[in-house]
């Protein structure tokens, strides 16, 4: 027999056991496609980062014996698609059977299963063997649930892995220190330099300009910055525990000018991309949490811990559960065309700016650059769901439709009408305020909701609240906002405010 096994560009786990053993009749196949580089415009970081990963992890296979093909976008036998390329390869070298990893997009999924139920060969789909959880296991975890609780499941993959567990309870008594970890950095002198493998990407770079790609952001090709390699990414991980564990949770929600990573350990497109196991990455943090508790206290780490246990976890349940109707999702009725200065960063609002602007420089920013600066501007000024997904899938290194998709419509849009949040997330120019020194540095004066000067948010948000009045007053944890608002005196003068920048938020 002769196999050929299917590696995606997301599925770069060398610990897998395909590769356990060396096999003469297996040969593994590996393709960048412009079935991939154009289902969303991607940022050029991004593009780079996947085929640098996907070029060295092809090269460790081979050197360890493995039989590889690899397919560069520019070989004139790449068909550039799935469907082609395998019946393509499969007639030509006489494969006898074809095997590919769990993709995990549905997207990929579908196309997959189509494929193999027309091949004439046979065909077998296994686990990825990356994930804590399979993809139902959150489903049948919550089976007759109408909620499913993030809360409850984390709690749930503590025990079951035994991370930061004493015996049956969480160490230290207390499951979730999120309420510690809400701090605003004043002190300059506590940044760390991220660390950063730089390496030359001008031949991919160059291959997508003549092959005609459309990219978005910046791209310094001399100096690419992601870990590309399992073992640049443990290198990561190693400073990160070295040098950021100990502020990342007082820091995890701080907004600044200073540095667009702060403590953030930067793993996702490592932990995306599959080189390094959220097992492991969990595993190392605790040891060294355990042999360093004089100098990091559990707040630090219980809520590094929490977002790949929990959330990271979490979102990919909710994923496989509620697809593919969740991508169609609108809860709003929102249909607002998102403001061409979401590609530029060019606005006035320096929140925005800045949290784009390193976006479009660094294809990154942090969780809640995210979520209470892009994503809040999004929900409150009413932006179709489709085109900020479309901009959130595009523009960071680590977007991968899964854990993506559940974020953005989920979590940061609620467009799903409370699955995966069980409020939205929307504040005004307070909360960002709080948060840091943005609005030091404004054209807007943070403090106005009325007049020239006085800051979007603050009118759009209340806005948002009176504009959905039906689908959130019975909502427990909001019915009080409306109490509150109905109080206020100026009513019409905010909505006439907000109105006033709803038509013309491009000019923001
Ligand atoms: P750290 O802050 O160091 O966190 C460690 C790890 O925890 C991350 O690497 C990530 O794997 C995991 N994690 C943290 N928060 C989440 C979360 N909410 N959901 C899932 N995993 C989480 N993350 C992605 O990986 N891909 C996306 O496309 C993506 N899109 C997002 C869109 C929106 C609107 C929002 C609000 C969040 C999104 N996130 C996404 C989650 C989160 O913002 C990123 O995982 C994080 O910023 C990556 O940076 P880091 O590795 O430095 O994270
Ligand atoms: Fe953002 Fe408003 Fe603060 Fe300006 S004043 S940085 S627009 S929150």
């Amino acid at each position: 027999s002769k196999t050929l096994r299917l590696i995606l560009g997301d599925q770069l786990n060398s610990k897998h056991s395909w590769f356990t053993e060396i096999d003469p009749n297996v040969t593994y196949l590996m393709m960048e496609m412009r079935q991939e580089t154009d289902y969303v415009t991607h940022h050029i970081q991004k593009v780079v980062g996947f085929f640098l990963a996907m070029r060295t992890f092809a090269k460790e296979l081979k050197s360890s014996g493995h039989q590889v093909i690899y397919y560069q976008l520019d070989n004139s036998e790449n068909k550039q698609n799935l469907k082609d390329q395998l019946s393509y390869l499969i007639q030509k070298e006489n494969f006898t059977q074809f095997e590919y990893l769990l993709p995990d997009e549905y997207r990929l999924d579908q196309m997959l299963q189509e494929i193999c139920d027309k091949l004439f060969i046979s065909s077998r789909a296994i686990d990825t063997e990356h994930f804590l959880t399979d993809r139902n296991f959150l489903q049948d975890f919550f089976k007759g649930k109408k909620n499913y609780l993030m809360e409850t499941f984390y709690r749930e993959m503590r025990k079951k892995y035994d991370i930061l567990m004493d015996g049956k309870e969480p160490m230290t008594g207390q499951w979730n220190y999120d309420q510690d970890n809400r701090q605003a950095l004043k002190d300059k002198k506590l940044l760390r330099k991220a660390k950063i493998h730089p390496k030359d990407a001008t031949e991919i770079a160059e291959m997508l300009k003549n092959s005609g790609v459309k990219t978005i952001g910046t791209l310094d090709t001399e100096n690419f910055p992601w870990p590309i390699s399992r073992a640049e990414s443990l290198e990561i991980l190693d400073y990160f525990c070295d040098h950021l564990l100990p502020n990342f949770g007082t820091y995890q929600d701080a907004l600044t000018t200073w540095d667009p990573y702060l403590f953030h350990s930067r793993l996702s497109f490592s932990l995306n991309t599959k080189l390094i196991s959220p097992l492991e990455v969990v595993q190392k943090v605790e040891a060294y949490w355990k042999a360093h508790q004089d100098q990091i206290s559990i707040a630090q780490v219980e809520g590094f811990i929490r977002q790949i246990i929990g959330w990271r976890e979490y979102m990919r349940g909710i994923y496989w559960a509620k697809m593919p109707d969740f991508a169609q999702l609108n809860f709003f009725d929102h249909e607002r065309k998102l403001p061409d200065w979401f590609w530029t960063g060019k606005t006035k609002m320096n929140c925005l700016s800045q949290s784009i602007g390193q976006s479009i420089d660094h294809a990154y920013a942090h969780h809640i650059q995210r979520l209470m600066v892009t994503g809040n501007f999004a929900l409150l000024a009413g932006i179709n769901p489709d085109e900020v997904d479309q901009w959130y899938l595009g523009i960071y290194i680590d977007a991968i439709e899964w854990v993506e998709i559940t974020n953005t419509r989920g979590m940061s849009q609620f467009a799903d009408g409370g699955i995966v949040g069980t409020k939205p997330y929307v504040s005004s120019a307070n909360y960002i305020k709080k948060q840091g020194n943005y609005c030091d540095h404004c054209a807007y004066d943070h403090k106005e909701k009325l007049g020239a000067k006085a800051c979007p948010f603050n009118s759009l948000y209340w806005h948002f609240y009176a504009r959905n009045r039906e689908k959130l007053e019975k909502n427990p944890r909001i019915g009080m906002m409306y109490r509150t608002w109905d109080k206020m005196g100026n009513k019409q003068e905010i909505l006439d405010q907000a109105e006033s920048y709803l038509d013309r938020l491009d000019e923001l």
